[in-house]
């Protein structure tokens, strides 16, 4: 009898490449000859320091960062990240900008000025009464020349909204400061757009307990002296990553990711990957006369998180059940929004979403 596999749609912490996994489990005992696991190194040691190296320097070469960014591995969780970006690159500015198009970015925008003299000006916002089914252009962001930074998310993991082109503001703007946690490394980007970059590893790139900030090396003069070392970018330039211990074992994951990607070609092979998951699953719901919703703007909807809903919450209690049994886990929406969503990052198969399209057909036919 064979087995039908299993396919996580978790939106976070989400499902990682099994091949990662079965290496990670290869040398869970021994790593490399020493006798015992990553987990147990010392973060300065010879191995640890090769294995952030590594992790780096793969990083560096799947998003083609420049050399005048610096690549940190900090701990926190992207939620720190909303309170750091304030307080390192606002300090003496009388004002930033901030982008609210959904659940996280709007946490950004209310977490963001606690930290900071500098007042956080509420830039543009998704929906008249802030309902996120659609996403301001960044032409129409009111922007000021001298805002310390601009502040945005490119994918709304809970609502289902992603920029599809990039925003990019023009020469002589305030630098953007872009949360990437439910996309990076999911297509193509230009680094040199931003001023800089973070993102949650538990997304779209490794374990929880790691976050990746990407940082335009002239910002980090911005740092103030009078924040708590832990906090500023520059101590941990400064010091090599390793002011304090990093997550260690969710950096070695990760750095496994980064190899992983670059067996299955880069972030331009995975890019169109996930077009065409993408594609598949909101041809399932559109496809469905109705049976299935999707609300937002369609140029707005995300690649990596596709939200929907039945006619009722029922039902949708029912379609996520009866998918459980199926083997497709962890498809329930968020809280504040129900209905269901899948979550579709670079580790999941094609075959994952050709299973969970193929379900809500059946599915369809049963309750229809
Ligand atoms: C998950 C997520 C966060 C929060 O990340 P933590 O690591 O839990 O702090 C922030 N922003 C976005 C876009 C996310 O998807």
């Amino acid at each position: 009898m064979s087995v039908s596999p299993i396919y996580n749609f978790s939106a976070g912490p989400a499902v990682l490449p099994e091949a990662v996994l079965r290496t990670a489990q290869q040398e869970m005992l021994d790593y490399n000859g020493t006798g015992f696991s990553v987990m147990e190194m010392s973060h300065r040691s010879d191995m640890f320091m090769g294995i952030l190296h590594h992790a780096e320097q793969d990083l560096r070469s799947l998003l083609n960062i420049p050399a005048n960014y610096q690549v940190l591995f900090l701990q926190g969780g992207a939620t720190t990240q909303f309170n750091m970006a304030a307080m390192n690159l606002a300090h003496g500015f009388e004002r930033a900008d901030a982008v609210v198009t959904g659940n996280w970015s709007r946490l950004a925008y209310e977490q963001m000025p606690l930290l900071t003299d500098a007042r956080i000006h509420l830039a543009a916002h998704g929906g008249e009464q802030f309902d996120y089914k659609d996403l301001p252009p960044v032409d129409n962001w009111d922007i000021d020349r001298n805002a310390a930074f601009v502040h945005f998310a490119s994918n709304e993991t809970v609502n289902g909204l992603q920029y599809a082109d990039m925003p990019k503001l023009s020469d002589g703007m305030p630098p953007l400061v872009c949360d990437m946690s439910s996309e990076i490394l999911s297509r193509e980007i230009n680094i040199s757009d931003f001023g800089l970059i973070y993102a949650g590893a538990q997304k779209n790139i490794g374990p929880a307990g790691v976050t990746v900030v990407i940082i335009r090396e002239d910002l980090l003069e911005r740092c103030p002296k009078n924040i708590p070392a832990v906090f500023n970018y520059r101590t941990h330039i400064d010091k090599d990553g390793m002011y304090n211990t990093p997550a260690t074992y969710p950096i070695y994951m990760s750095g496994l990711v980064f190899r992983w990607l670059q067996t299955q070609g880069g972030v331009k092979k995975i890019e169109a990957l996930n077009e065409l998951k993408a594609q598949t699953l909101y041809a399932a719901i559109d496809g469905s006369g109705g049976f299935y919703r999707n609300d937002i703007a369609p140029h707005a909807r995300s690649k990596m998180n596709v939200v929907f809903q039945t006619a009722s919450a029922d039902l949708d209690k029912k379609f996520i059940q009866e998918a459980e049994l199926r083997g497709l886990r962890l498809l329930k929406g968020y809280k504040s929004v129900g209905g269901m969503r899948a979550s579709i990052y670079n580790a999941m198969p094609y075959a994952g979403v050709e299973a969970l399209a193929e379900f809500m057909a059946d599915f369809q036919r049963r309750y229809g």
